[in-house]
């Protein structure tokens, strides 16, 4: 049984900032995942399809029409962007056009050791003031650690498969860097959502301590959710 989910049953607290629909590679629509999201007692899910150099703006448009379904209701359908195998030296310009068109988030596709991803995409993305959340940022180096820290840049426990083999080292520098956490699906397809139970594992499971699990899986995310909406 999840901790204390008997006190507030009917306030849902997952909050997932990266997943995927058929736009890009995802094996559903927008609606279904966010649909999926919301009988998985998730509060917000955002919809971040891959996108690199190319316009942003058909994508997040219809991205953007799909969320009206959820207008006046609880669950909030996050439209985003993932900036995934960009040249580092383009990140910070292509996360301006994406916010430009309409993007509430951004993250960028970091640097996992299961895909060749270009090196430098994790430095950038930090640097670049304009990225929400790194996602499966690999080998990450401690001071990109620590800058991630000074640029309230959010660091991405992976819940998918591959990607997921470095969280024990990002959870360990994001520890010692004062770093923030989420844990996140990368979901492509609504079998792959994961519900907050699910999550306090990964975390557990990725190294962070009992007494950290409320600010990675509930505090962080939902500053950030608060965030989005409010800027
Ligand atoms: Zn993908
Ligand atoms: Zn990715």
């Amino acid at each position: 049984m999840p901790a204390r989910s008997s006190e507030r049953p009917n306030v849902p607290r997952r909050i997932d900032f990266h997943s995927h629909s058929f736009l890009t590679d995802g094996q559903t629509s927008p609606t279904e995942m966010w649909n999926e999201a919301e009988a998985l007692e998730h509060r917000a899910l955002a919809l971040t399809d891959h996108v690199s150099l190319e316009d942003p703006r058909p994508l997040l448009e219809r991205l953007r029409q799909e969320a009206r379904a959820w207008d006046g209701e609880r669950f909030v359908p996050v439209v985003g962007v993932e900036l995934t195998k960009v040249p580092p030296r383009r990140i910070a310009d292509a996360a301006r056009a994406a916010r430009a068109a309409g993007a509430e988030i951004v993250i960028v596709h970091g640097e996992t050791i299961v895909e060749h991803v270009p090196a430098g995409t994790n430095h950038a993305a930090i640097d670049s003031g304009q990225v929400d959340i790194l996602a499966h940022p690999g080998l990450l180096d401690p001071r990109d650690a620590e800058l991630a820290r000074a640029n309230s840049v959010v660091l991405e426990i992976s819940g998918r498969r591959g990607h997921a083999l470095c969280n024990g080292r990002v959870v360990r520098l994001a520890l010692e860097a004062g770093a923030e956490l989420v844990v996140d699906s990368d979901a492509h397809a609504v079998s792959e959502l994961i519900p907050l139970e699910t999550a306090r594992r990964i975390a557990l499971g990725a190294g962070v301590p009992e007494e950290r699990l409320d600010a990675v899986l509930e505090r962080t995310p939902a500053r950030v959710l608060e965030k989005l909406r409010g800027g």
